[in-house]
C-alpha cells in the first residue's frame, strides 16, 4: 500500500477564554489527512489526525517540510512489518529528515499530526478503534473500554471576571462529570484562594479539585501557593512554573506535600528524562501530563511512557494534556490513569462524540474505527473539507 495524499488544513478554534498566561481566541489546530491508495466499499481508506489544543496549526512546516518528504519517501519504506498499513515510527523519520536533534517546538506538534494519522490510518485498515491498535502496540490483550475523565474549565472570562464558578461546575456535574480542574494565577492570590475554596466547596472535597497555574509563577508565587494550597488537599497542582525550570519543580515538589502535575509542554523524549531526573518528581504522587499531539505523536509518547516506568512510575499516573477523541482512545489504549476534558471550550476539537456517554466521572470509549472523530457532528465538515 501507499499514501498518495496528503492534505493538510489549519482550523480556527471558538474564542472561548483564557488561563493566566494566553487567550485562545487567536489559537488554531492543523487537520492532516493521509489518503491511501487502499478501498473500503468503494472508497479511499484515510487517516485523519489534528495536532492537539493550546498552540497553532504548523501549515507551513508540514506544507513545505514534512508533507513533501513522506510523499518523497518509496512506499517499501514505510511498510508496518505485521504487514497492514504503515509503520508509525518509520513515517515519523522519514518526516523529519534533515531535521536537527534538540529545538523541540512547533515542529514537534507538526509531525504529531502526521504521525498520529497513521494510527487512525492503521485502524480503519483493521476496521477497529485505535484503541484497539494502541493496546496491541502497547502489548496488551485489549483496549480499556471507559476510563475516568475530569473537567477541565474554570477559565477566567473575558470582561469583568465574574463568571459564577460554581454554576459552572455544576452544569459540569450534570454532564457526568465528578473531578474538576480550574484555573489560578490570573488574580492576586487571594483572590484565586476564593475561586478554590469555592471549587472545593462544591465538590465537597479537595481531592475532586486540581488547579492550574500553566506555568505562570516565579519561585515567590510558586511557593506561597504551594504553601496556601496545602491545607486544601487538592487532586493537583498543575505546572506552577516555567515547565523547563526542573530545578523550580523540584523546590515546589520539596514544598507542597499534595501531588504536583507537569509535562504538557514537554515535547520530547529528552526533555521528559530530564524531567524525571531533575524535577523533583515523586512515584506513586505526581502526575505526568505529556500530550501526543503536541510531541511528534504516540511513537515518541510510547518512549515518554517507557521512560516514565523505567523510573519508577506507574503509567497509571500519566493523564495527558488534551480533552478530545484522539486521546481518548490513546489513554484507552495504553492503559493510562485517565484523561481530560474541556465540555464547554477548545470547539470545534474540544469533548468527545456525540453520544458519548459520561457517568460517574467515567467516559465510555466508543467503537467506531479509527480515532472516530466522525463521532463528532462539528468535526465532519472540516473533516469533508479536508478530503474533498
Ligand atoms: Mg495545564
Amino acid at each position: 500500500m501507499k499514501i498518495v495524499d496528503v492534505r493538510e488544513m489549519s482550523v480556527p478554534l471558538v474564542p472561548s477564554g483564557a488561563n493566566a498566561v494566553v487567550s485562545f481566541d487567536s489559537h488554531t489546530v492543523s487537520f492532516v489527512a493521509l489518503i491511501s491508495d487502499q478501498r473500503r466499499n468503494g472508497k479511499p481508506v484515510m487517516g485523519v489526525a489534528f495536532n492537539s489544543i493550546g498552540r497553532f496549526a504548523q501549515s507551513g512546516i508540514l506544507r513545505e517540510r514534512m508533507i513533501p518528504r513522506l510523499l518523497a519517501t518509496p512506499p517499501d519504506r514505510l511498510l508496518a512489518d505485521s504487514g497492514i498499513g504503515l509503520d508509525p515510527a518509520k513515517v515519523l523519520e522519514a518526516i523529519m529528515a534533515g531535521e536537527k536533534p534538540g529545538g523541540h517546538g512547533d515542529r514537534a506538534t507538526a509531525a504529531a499530526a502526521i504521525e498520529m494519522a497513521v494510527w487512525d490510518l492503521n485502524a480503519r485498515l483493521r476496521d477497529e478503534p485505535a484503541a484497539m491498535t494502541l493496546a496491541r502496540a502497547a502489548g496488551h490483550a485489549r483496549h480499556a473500554t471507559s476510563v475516568s475523565v475530569y473537567a477541565a474549565g474554570g477559565y477566567y472570562p473575558a470582561g469583568d471576571g465574574k463568571a459564577d464558578l460554581q454554576d459552572e461546575l455544576a452544569r459540569y456535574r450534570d454532564q457526568g462529570f465528578t473531578h474538576f480542574k480550574i484555573k489560578i494565577g490570573g488574580l492576586p492570590l487571594a483572590e484565586d484562594l476564593h475561586r478554590v475554596q469555592q471549587a472545593v466547596d462544591f465538590a465537597g472535597d479537595g481531592a475532586c479539585i486540581a488547579v492550574d497555574a500553566n506555568g505562570r509563577f516565579d519561585l515567590d508565587h510558586a511557593l506561597a501557593y504551594a504553601r496556601a494550597l496545602t491545607p486544601l488537599q487538592l487532586r493537583w497542582f498543575e505546572e506552577p512554573a516555567d515547565p523547563l525550570d526542573y530545578a523550580l519543580n523540584a523546590t515546589v515538589c520539596d514544598t507542597y506535600s499534595g501531588s504536583v502535575a507537569t509535562g504538557e509542554n514537554l515535547f520530547s523524549l529528552a526533555d521528559v528524562r530530564n524531567l524525571l531526573s531533575f524535577g523533583g518528581l515523586r512515584a506513586e504522587r505526581d502526575v505526568l501530563q505529556m500530550d501526543p499531539g503536541l510531541s511528534y505523536g504516540i511513537t515518541e509518547y510510547l518512549r515518554m511512557i517507557a521512560a516514565v516506568e523505567a523510573a519508577g512510575f506507574g503509567r497509571n499516573q500519566c493523564i495527558p494534556h488534551g480533552g478530545h477523541l484522539i486521546n481518548l482512545q490513546v489513554v484507552a489504549g495504553l492503559g493510562l490513569g485517565g484523561c481530560e476534558a474541556y465540555p464547554s471550550v477548545f470547539q470545534p476539537v474540544g469533548g468527545f462524540g456525540d453520544s458519548t456517554e459520561i457517568r460517574d466521572g467515567q467516559v465510555h470509549v466508543g467503537d467506531a474505527p479509527g480515532f472516530g472523530l466522525e463521532q463528532k457532528a462539528s468535526l465532519r465538515p472540516i473533516i469533508e473539507q479536508l478530503v474533498s
